[in-house]
């Protein structure tokens, strides 16, 4: 990760208005985020907070000797470190960058200072956290309920909307993570996406050809999410 300033967009930090908004920016260091870089361990402390400008981030849970499931996907929407208004010693879940790209990032310390500092900082973060519960708790529900298929679908629309990419770096023990499935069972849900020409996919990389038709090929939760998203805060 490099030091450098960046100012693209980030849906928390274009909450704060003109001046505030600018001298945010300036107390922030520009991080690369590389796929596969870690960015915190479940239940170690947070040493720093980033704010996605592209790129994805993913929350995942471990339980023992298991590989980590994905719990959560962070974008240009919000933030890792959404727990820190409430006074949280350590991050409950693994983050780890999916998608690379940039982010805005500020020591833990800092951020809590601004915190206390500014309750429209504060306000926005805290609507991120409810969010960010939002989509934890319908992906549980999802990985329940629904087939692979319409997971990968929808996981994908997720990408996308996330960091305004058609074209996703993957392997298939990086889906299997993402989805908690046999990779046996992404080979069977992609080749039938690629089949009705919704991706393409070829040397380790996904190309979204047709989005509407992942909408429809996705599971109800894509739309369930925007949903509440938009009942709960307009
Ligand atoms: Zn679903």
């Amino acid at each position: 990760m490099q030091a450098g300033r960046n100012q693209n967009t980030n849906a928390i930090i274009a909450v704060l208005p003109g001046q505030e908004g600018r001298r945010f920016i300036s107390l922030c260091d520009s991080a690369e985020l590389s796929r596969g870089d870690v960015l915190c361990e479940s239940n170690h402390p947070l040493r720093t907070a980033y704010f996605p400008t592209s790129g994805v981030i993913s929350l995942a849970m471990a339980l023992g000797a298991l590989p980590p499931l994905q719990l959560g996907l962070i974008g240009r929407d919000g933030m890792l470190g959404a727990t820190l208004p409430l006074d949280t010693l350590a991050a409950p879940l693994r983050a780890v960058v999916q998608i690379a790209g940039t982010a805005m990032a500020m020591p833990v310390a800092q951020l809590q200072q601004e915190l206390r500092a500014s309750p429209r900082l504060l306000e926005a973060v805290n609507h991120y956290q409810f969010r960010l519960m939002m989509q934890t708790l319908q992906t549980a529900a999802c990985m329940h309920f629904h087939e692979i298929e319409p997971r990968l679908a929808r996981w994908l629309l997720m990408i996308q909307d996330l960091s305004f990419t058609d074209k996703v770096q993957f392997t298939h023990e990086l889906l299997s993570h993402a989805l908690g499935v046999r990779r046996s069972g992404i080979t069977l849900a992609a080749g039938s996406l690629q089949r009705q020409g919704l991706i393409r996919y070829s040397r380790g990389e996904i190309h979204i050809l047709d989005h509407p038709g992942l909408e429809a090929a996705a599971c109800e939760c894509h739309e369930v999410l925007n949903d509440k998203y938009r009942a709960v805060f307009g």
